[in-house]
């Protein structure tokens, strides 16, 4: 969260980049005379952010800034080197940048600002599995769900069919390219069947299938032979076709001990992204004046009940932008935050329980997995509700016993979110793009083409017909 409402600043919440991917030095942003961009990155920032220090008293003491979020590989570093050419300076605050400014970790100092952007990501880590960054713990969905916004569709959540299956790397994807080169599912030896490819008995078009087809049909493979993974195999293709076509998959995997070229991939589905969120209008404007959002944690209407591969950085700077003209046209109307409270430590201590955490955090995301996964039923939800409202219980009075932590609010952050994708899970009683159950599994257009709907004190409820 960054700077506050005397100054005229806006509040900012989020911001990833890539490793070692600084796209300009602070310097070249002064030099460009306030159009430029500052960037930090979450493990190795700091040096680079102490530096860009300096800068940033300049930021705080006149310039706007703009903000987007965005996880931004090479391909779209282009992008927004573009963008960045004619607009105001880009800052991405970092978790790195925002301990920086803050100060020491484990206080709490309320920030206030006329005008707050949540962009903090989808809730991929309320899963086992998830190809999200470690931040990705809904927090901002959360937060706007706290404070009395709606948030909807949040039984959407896409899982991406092919993950390495490695104890050692988590979270590595192998692209669908993979698959779109020619690349073959397979069962593993040792068991019937193994060695054989087995997405031809799930859909015509093989392992060309849509995402999610292809990861229901692992995942039905896994549980049904009680598997830990099942195969990618791209071997049968010339060496040089796969190191070409897949440089980066081969070089890292070869590190791993694993010679595409000659053997196949382990591979596993893995939660990928969250369609839905916090409600936004197309100015990215949420229920609560003054508090805006863009990225994956909206329900912007963009995905619906599925999500086309590579569409999200289409959310973060469309509804970004939208967001940041949107304060500038309005910031005059804007009201002034309201006085807050103090945040009163006097009464907690620290948790000599530590392990409440752990056994919570690893908890949820299990049973989210197994329970409110790729394929669901109505008595697994039911399982999963009830533990996660005696989680929730718990939780809450270790929240205002103790002092808080990091780990502490994303866990409250997590089991709020788990709780959210449930409830709208059990609302919904049809098969309908990312939301599978056995005990409904066709989609039912005429009661439920429309979106879940869920606001704190008023639990789910069904939103308005969505026409064709
Ligand atoms: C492996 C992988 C490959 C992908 N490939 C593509 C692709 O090819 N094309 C595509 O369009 N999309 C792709 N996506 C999806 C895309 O990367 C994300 O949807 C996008 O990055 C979301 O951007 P965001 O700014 O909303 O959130 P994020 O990029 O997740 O950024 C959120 C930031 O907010 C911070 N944060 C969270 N909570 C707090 C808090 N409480 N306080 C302060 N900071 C906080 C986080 O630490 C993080 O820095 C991919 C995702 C993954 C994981």
């Amino acid at each position: 969260m960054l700077k506050g409402s005397n100054s005229g600043h806006w509040v900012v919440l989020g911001g990833e980049i890539r490793r070692n991917a600084p796209i300009m030095k602070p310097n070249d942003a002064c030099a460009m005379g306030g159009h430029g961009i500052l960037v930090g990155d979450d493990q190795h920032g700091l040096p680079f952010l102490m530096q860009a220090a300096e800068d940033l008293e300049n930021v705080r003491t006149g310039a706007r800034v703009e903000v987007a979020g965005g996880f931004i590989s090479k391909q779209d570093r282009r992008l927004v080197e573009e963008r960045s050419r004619d607009c105001h300076p880009l800052l991405l605050a970092t978790r790195q940048l925002i301990r920086h400014l803050l100060g020491a970790p484990g206080h709490v100092d309320a920030l206030l600002g006329k005008a707050t952007i949540l962009c903090t990501g989808g809730a991929g880590r309320t899963y086992l599995f998830s190809t999200a960054p470690r931040g990705a713990t809904g927090d901002g969905i959360a937060m706007a769900w706290r404070a009395g916004c709606r948030v909807s569709n949040m039984e959407m959540n896409q899982f991406h069919p092919t993950c390495l299956y490695n104890l050692e790397v988590k979270n590595f994807l192998i692209t669908e390219a993979v698959r779109g080169e020619g690349g073959h599912l397979k069962l593993p030896p040792g068991v019937p069947g193994g060695g054989e490819r087995f997405m031809p008995r799930f859909d015509d078009r093989a392992e060309l299938a849509p995402r999610d087809i292809v990861a229901r049909a692992i995942d039905h493979e896994i549980k049904r032979l009680g598997l830990d993974y099942v195969h990618l195999d791209i071997s049968h293709k010339p060496p040089e076709f796969v190191k070409h076509h897949f440089p980066t998959i081969y070089a890292r995997l070869l590190d791993l001990d694993i010679d595409i070229t000659r053997e196949p991939i382990p591979v596993v589905p893995a939660q990928h992204y969250t369609c839905g969120g916090v409600i936004i209008d197309l100015d990215g404007r949420t229920d609560l004046p003054g508090l805006y959002a863009a990225g994956e944690v909206t329900e912007s209407g963009l995905h619906g009940a599925n999500r086309l591969a590579s569409n999200s950085l289409l959310e973060c700077f469309v509804f970004g932008e939208a967001a940041a003209k949107d304060i500038l046209e309005c910031w005059d109307k804007l009201d002034d935050p309201p006085e807050i409270l103090s945040w009163d430590e006097s009464r907690v201590t620290d948790s000599d329980e530590e392990v409440v955490i752990k056994q919570n955090w690893t908890e949820i995301r299990r049973f989210m997995w197994n329970y409110v996964g790729i394929v669901r039923t109505t008595r697994r939800l039911e399982r999963a509700r009830r533990r996660i409202r005696m989680i929730r219980e718990e939780i809450q009075q270790y929240y205002w016993d103790f002092v808080v932590t990091s780990d502490l609010v994303e866990l409250r952050n997590i089991a709020t979110v788990a709780e959210l994708i449930i409830d709208c899970a059990l609302l919904r009683k049809e098969s309908r793009g990312l939301h599978y159950t056995l005990d409904h599994p066709t989609p039912d257009d005429e009661v439920w083409r429309r979106d879940t709907l869920i606001r704190r004190g008023e639990g789910p409820r069904r939103g308005p017909l969505i026409r064709p």
